[in-house]
């Protein structure tokens, strides 16, 4: 394997960030990303979004969310009703 198109690298990509490739299509993963600005910013971005992901799902219970200010709670009860 010595050179893979960008098709290939989107395909690699869970393995890559997973560390399940074999050192020789790592490499030539890595090699890849360093020389396409494409390939590189698409990993950066999916890396964001599993780690996005995985945080919500790890560091948030449910009932961790923002409280809604009563007030405006009844703002839009209100809003409803002239509705
Ligand atoms: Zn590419």
């Amino acid at each position: 394997m010595n050179e893979m198109c960008c098709k290939q690298i989107v395909e690699f990509m869970a393995d890559y960030l997973e560390k399940e490739l074999p050192d020789e299509a790592y490499k030539v993963f890595e090699q890849h990303i360093k020389d396409c600005g494409c390939c590189a910013e698409f990993l950066r971005t999916y890396r964001e979004t599993i780690l996005l992901c995985r945080e919500c799902m790890c560091n948030k219970p449910p009932e961790d969310r923002p409280e809604i200010p009563e007030q405006l709670v009844k703002a839009i009860m209100e809003a409803r009703k002239r509705m």
